[in-house]
C-alpha cells in the first residue's frame, strides 16, 4: 500500500483539474498539490486535448473588431431560452447566470493572460430554431485548437513542479467521507500498471473526473430523449465520442454515499457521428460537422424533420427527429464538391492547419475544401460511400443495411423535388433548408464554407456521397451539484467540507448550467469557470 500527504487532491487530469491546480499554485506556491489521473501522461489534458477549441464568449475583443453587439444581458435572455431550466435547476441556474456575466473576466482575460489567442472570425452556432439561441456569433476558436490550450497551461503548470506531483495511471475508487458526511477525509484507489493500492490523506479532495459519454452503455442507461417524445428510440449503434476513461465511475461512488447526482438524462449527443477510420478503442466516433447543402435522409430514403433537418441552428432538435426514425440513425446524401466545401470533422485531430497553427494551410482548406480530409474519410471510413449514379449509391447504401432498406425512388424523388427548386430559381424557393442557406450566407463566416444553392443531382459535382450518420455521444449536462463555490452538496443540501467538484463532472457548474441545450463552445469555458472559482475558495482554506 502507497501512502500519500497533500494539501489539494485533484482527481482527474482534464482541463478543469488543470485550472484549478494552476490557480492554486500560482497563488500558493508552497502548498502541495496532488493530480491523480488514471490515463496515460500522453493523454493529459482529458477531453481538452482533442477538443476543436471553440470557446464562448460574450463581448470579446473579436466581437467588437467584426462590429458584433453583444452583451451578457443579451447572452443570458439567449441561455435562457435555450436552456429550458425547471424548477430544481436552482444550483445550476444560478452558476449559468454567474458564467455568463463572468466568462469575459474569469475566462477570456485568463485565457488571454497565458497567451493564448483566437481566431479573428467568430463562428455562429445555435441559432436556435423554435426557440432563440445564439443571437449573435459567440464561438471563439482558439488558434491551435483544444491541444494548444492544454500545451500552453501545461507549461505554466511545470513551473511549479516542486509544488505539484502528478500520479499517471492511477485510478480512484473510494473518496472517503467522516462518519456523518459532512466532511471529505481522503481516497484511495489503484495504481492501474502495478495492481498495486494507494491511499491519500487530505482534507481537500477536487472532483474534476468528467462526465459519463465515454462509456455509450450508461448513455443509453440514461437515455433522456423519450422525455420529449415517446417515439425516441435509443440507438442500437451508439458511437463514443469521448473517452473511455470519462465513465462516470466518482459520480457512482459519490452517490453511493448519498451525494445526489443531476439529472444525468440531459447529454450533449451530436447527431454526425462516423466511426473513426484509425480506432483507438472499440466504437470511436468522429462527429462530423454536418454539410449545410447535404439533404439529411432517413434509411428508407425519406427526408427527416419538419423542418428539414440543417445544423448550426439546434443540434438536439437534430438528435431528437434522428431517434424517432426507423434505426435511430440517418444519411446525409450529398456529392463531392458539397464535401470539399462544407464538410469538416469536430476536434483537434482532423484539424491540422489550425491545430498546428499553420495559416496558410488553414486559410487554403477554408478556400479551397479540405481535400485531405474528404479523401481519408471516403478511403478509409466504413460509413462513406460514393458512386457516380443514384442507382449505385442505393445499392451500396443497403450492403450496409440490414434491418431497413433504402428506396431508390423514394430518394430518387426526395432529392429532385429539392434539386428542382434550386433550378427554377431563387424566386420560387420555398423550402426550408435553402431558406437557412440563404440566411447563414448573410454571414461572413459561414459564407465562405456554404455553397450557393448547390444541386445534389449536378454531374459536374460528382461523385455522390453518401454519409452513414450514428448519433455520437460527447458531453454530460447533468451531474455532481455544486454550490457557487463549487462545493458539493449533501442529500440535505449543505455543503460538505472540502470536497468540491468542477467541470463536467459538476455538470459545468451546480449539476447542470445548460439545462436541455448548450449554445456551444460552453464546456471548455466552464470548465475554466468553474476551477478558477474551486481555487478561489481552497486557497482560502490552506
Ligand atoms: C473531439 C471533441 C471536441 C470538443 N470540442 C469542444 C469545443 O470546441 N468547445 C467546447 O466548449 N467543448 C468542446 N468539447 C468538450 C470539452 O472538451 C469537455 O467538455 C471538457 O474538456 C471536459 O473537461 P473536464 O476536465 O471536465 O473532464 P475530462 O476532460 O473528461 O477529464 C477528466 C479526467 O479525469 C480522469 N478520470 C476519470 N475518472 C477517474 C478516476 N476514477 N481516477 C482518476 N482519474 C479519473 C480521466 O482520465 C480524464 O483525464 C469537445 C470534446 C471533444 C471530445
Amino acid at each position: 500500500m502507497k501512502n500519500y500527504k497533500a494539501d489539494v487532491v485533484i482527481i482527474g487530469g482534464g482541463l478543469s483539474g488543470i485550472t484549478t491546480a494552476l490557480e492554486i499554485v500560482e497563488n500558493q506556491p508552497n502548498k502541495k498539490i496532488l493530480i491523480i489521473e488514471r490515463g496515460l501522461k500522453e493523454n493529459f489534458g482529458g477531453l481538452a486535448k482533442k477538443s476543436f477549441g471553440g470557446v464562448f464568449f460574450t463581448g470579446s475583443k473579436e466581437q467588437k473588431r467584426l462590429g458584433i453587439k453583444d452583451s451578457p444581458e443579451l447572452a443570458w435572455m439567449d441561455w435562457l431560452s435555450f436552456a429550458e431550466f425547471e424548477p430544481d435547476d436552482e444550483y445550476g441556474k444560478m452558476w449559468a447566470k454567474q458564467f455568463v456575466y463572468g466568462n469575459i473576466d474569469y475566462v477570456y482575460y485568463w485565457l488571454k493572460s497565458k497567451g493564448i489567442r483566437f481566431f479573428p472570425v467568430v463562428h455562429w452556432v445555435e441559432r436556435g430554431l423554435f426557440t432563440p439561441g445564439n443571437s449573435v456569433p459567440r464561438f471563439h476558436m482558439i488558434w491551435g485548437t483544444g491541444y494548444e490550450l492544454i500545451r500552453v497551461l501545461l507549461q505554466h503548470l511545470e513551473k511549479y513542479e516542486q509544488s505539484i506531483e502528478i500520479l499517471f495511471r492511477c485510478k480512484v475508487d473510494d473518496i472517503w467521507l467522516d462518519s456523518n458526511q459532512k466532511k471529505v477525509t481522503g481516497c484511495s484507489g489503484i495504481h492501474l500498471d502495478t495492481n498495486e493500492p494507494f491511499e491519500v490523506h487530505t482534507n481537500i479532495i477536487v472532483v474534476s473526473a468528467g462526465g459519463i459519454t465515454g462509456n455509450p452503455e450508461l448513455v443509453k442507461k440514461y437515455w433522456g430523449y423519450q422525455h420529449h417524445s415517446k417515439d425516441s428510440k435509443i440507438p442500437k449503434i451508439l458511437l463514443n465520442g469521448s473517452i473511455l476513461e470519462a465513465d462516470g465511475s466518482l459520480h457512482f461512488i459519490l452517490e453511493k454515499k448519498g451525494i445526489p447526482l443531476h439529472k444525468l438524462h440531459r447529454q450533449w449527443n451530436y447527431a454526425a457521428g462516423v466511426h473513426h477510420p484509425n480506432p483507438k478503442f472499440n466504437g470511436e466516433g468522429l462527429s462530423l460537422v454536418p454539410a449545410k447543402s447535404a439533404l439529411w435522409v432517413n434509411a428508407y430514403g425519406e427526408r427527416i424533420g419538419n423542418p428539414p433537418l440543417v445544423s448550426a441552428y439546434d443540434t438536439l432538435y437534430l438528435v431528437r427527429e434522428i431517434v424517432k426514425q426507423p434505426g435511430a440513425y440517418s444519411w446525409h446524401i450529398m456529392n463531392y464538391k458539397i464535401a470539399l466545401k462544407e464538410l469538416a470533422v469536430s476536434g483537434a485531430e482532423f484539424n491540422e492547419g489550425i491545430r498546428d497553427k499553420k495559416i496558410f494551410q488553414f486559410l487554403l482548406t477554408i478556400l479551397f475544401g479540405n481535400k485531405k480530409l474528404v479523401h481519408t474519410l471516403m478511403n478509409s471510413c466504413i460509413d462513406f460511400i460514393t458512386a457516380n449514379s443514384l442507382e449505385d449509391l442505393v445499392k451500396k447504401m443497403n450492403e450496409l443495411q440490414d434491418e431497413y432498406k433504402t428506396d431508390y425512388q423514394t430518394l430518387k424523388d426526395t432529392i429532385l423535388r429539392y434539386d428542382s427548386m434550386i433550378q427554377r430559381g431563387k424566386k420560387f424557393f420555398n423550402d426550408d433548408q435553402l431558406r437557412r442557406i440563404m440566411h447563414l450566407r448573410q454571414y461572413r463566416g459561414d459564407r465562405i464554407r456554404t455553397l450557393k444553392f448547390q444541386r445534389i443531382l449536378d454531374k459536374s459535382a460528382f461523385p455522390l456521397i453518401a454519409i452513414r450518420l450514428h448519433i455520437l455521444t460527447r458531453k454530460t449536462l447533468g451531474g455532481v451539484i455544486t454550490n457557487l463555490k463549487s462545493q458539493v452538496m449533501n442529500n440535505q443540501n449543505q455543503p460538505i467540507e472540502g470536497l468540491y467538484a468542477v467541470g463536467e463532472t459538476a455538470g459545468f457548474g451546480g449539476g447542470g448550467i445548460h439545462g436541455y441545450r448548450a449554445l456551444e463552445g460552453t464546456f471548455l469555458g466552464s470548465c475554466i469557470f468553474t476551477g478558477r472559482i474551486a481555487a478561489k475558495d481552497i486557497l482560502k482554506k490552506i
